[in-house]
């Protein structure tokens, strides 16, 4: 019977903690919260010499950024085809381009801060599920060549066995620079690094609202009075990294940005043999479907397996049912090996599935990641961080429309029919 936790946090040492210390009355920057996207933009102002405080409701990365797969992505959510179709080629390339300084920015940051945190550069698999799909990344092979200059391989039906021990899928595009890493501590990591480099840390602080002091700062330079349930701040600049709940801060995005949640499962530990047998390379594994299994091994060698069509809100031994009769149907030599570990974590989306950064009445933001967080949270952190310091940035994902969602966005069964019309959709593709 899988326990209802995370494998990640059973297998990181005990975090640091950042409760109950005196909040500050003003401060340079607020960071408001304490994933990928908070603790890389605190990292990153406080190697640039800005006094910041990091305030996170919980604790450091205790949602998303400690739950998920630990797929380090070099690529978008969108093929690279797709994204040129919505945003034109020039764009689309700059997006991708940013997707692959993403990963280079994880290794970057693992190697200088010197993160254990099982950082590796396997590579990532998608693994195509109909014959029509092999053709499909194929062309996205091309297109990544001749637009962006960028090297993939796709391999036929008969070369898989030489990246997954399956009969199941039609082909491959393995794309090398993807990594992966252990979520909680490469989140952990980052906020010590932050705090080592002087980042100010608070959890247990919730920001209730932000309010603007007037347009022209006043004499110590403050813009904004950041409320929380300890205690008010002034600050001169605000980074919101609340990701999914960054509606609750900003009205505009209440309606805009969904919570969706995704589940995983962990097996127990395979023996050394079998692990190398169904993912020779290590590599990092997704399908192409809408509704996707995404899935790797851990360090000490279990399968952990997330996605498909699992829903928030229903009994949890229905999505361990759905995740392992999935994982069964690629990998049917896991059928006698128990599953330890039973979890689920929440992201943001929007509707057009793109990541949206910048910012939004003088506050910065960054949120979105659709499945891409690891990396692009972690980059996109870093580039707000240095518009705050005044530096150079890159952000392609600037000034893109938000499709307004409904009234309904507390109600997690917009995103449960959300995935159903997905699945309708893939079984139609
Ligand atoms: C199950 C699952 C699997 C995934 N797998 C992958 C994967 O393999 N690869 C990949 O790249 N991405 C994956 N993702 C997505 C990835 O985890 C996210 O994109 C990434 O963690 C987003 O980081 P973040 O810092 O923006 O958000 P979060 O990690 O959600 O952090 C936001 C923080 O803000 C805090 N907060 C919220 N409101 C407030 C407030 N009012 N005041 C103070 N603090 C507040 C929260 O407590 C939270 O700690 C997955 C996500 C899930 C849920």
């Amino acid at each position: 019977m899988a326990q209802n936790t995370c494998l990640w946090w059973e297998t990181a040492p005990a975090p640091n903690s950042y409760a109950n210390k005196p909040l500050p009355v003003k401060t340079d920057v607020v960071v408001v919260g304490g994933g990928f996207t908070g603790t890389s933009a605190a990292l990153q102002l406080a190697k640039g010499g800005a006094r910041v405080t990091l305030l996170e409701a919980k604790t450091i990365g205790f949602e998303a950024s400690s739950r998920n797969g630990g797929q380090a992505l070099s690529c978008l959510h969108l093929t690279l085809n797709q994204a040129i179709k919505e945003h034109g080629r020039e764009l689309a390339r700059d997006m991708f381009l940013a997707a692959t300084y993403a990963a280079d920015t994880v290794e970057r940051i693992v190697t200088d801060e010197q993160l254990d945190c099982d950082y590796l550069r396997c590579g990532n698999i998608e693994a195509a599920i109909k014959p029509a799909h092999v053709d499909a990344l194929k062309r996205e092979q091309e297109t990544l060549r001749e637009v962006a200059g960028y090297e993939v391989t796709v391999l036929e039906k008969n070369e898989i066995k030489s990246e997954l021990g399956t009969d199941s899928y039609h082909g491959l595009l393995v794309n090398p620079r993807s990594g992966s890493v252990q979520p909680a501590k490469f989140v952990r990591g980052m906020g010590m690094a932050a705090e080592r480099a002087g980042a100010d840390i608070h959890e247990g602080t919730r920001v209730l609202a932000v309010d603007r002091i007037s347009d022209s700062p006043v004499s110590d330079g403050s813009r904004f009075l950041v409320k929380t349930n300890r205690g008010d701040i002034h600050t001169k600049e605000i980074m919101l990294a609340a990701n999914a709940w960054i509606g609750n801060i900003v009205p505009q995005f209440r309606q805009r940005v969904l919570p969706a949640e995704s589940f995983i499962i962990a097996t127990e530990p395979l023996p050394m043999e079998l692990a190398q047998k169904l993912i020779p390379n290590n590599r990092v594994v997704y399908d192409t479907r809408k509704t996707l299994a995404y899935y790797r091994l851990s360090p000490d060698n279990r399968m952990v397996w997330g996605g498909e069509l699992t829903f928030a809100g229903i009994n949890p031994q229905t999505n361990i049912n759905t995740l392992r009769r999935g994982m069964l149907k690629v990998f049917p030599e896991l059928a006698n090996f128990n599953l330890d570990y039973f979890w689920g974590g929440t992201m943001g989306i929007t509707l057009d599935e793109n990541t949206h950064a910048g910012q939004i009445d003088g506050m910065w933001y960054s949120m979105c990641y659709v499945g891409h967080g690891v990396t692009l949270a972690t980059y996109l952190g870093q580039q707000m961080a240095n518009g705050i310091l005044g530096k150079p940035v890159n952000n392609p994902f600037n000034d893109l429309h938000i499709p307004y969602v409904s009234p309904f966005r507390e109600n997690a069964w917009v995103v449960n029919a959300g995935k159903l019309w997905f699945r309708f959709l893939d079984m139609l593709g």
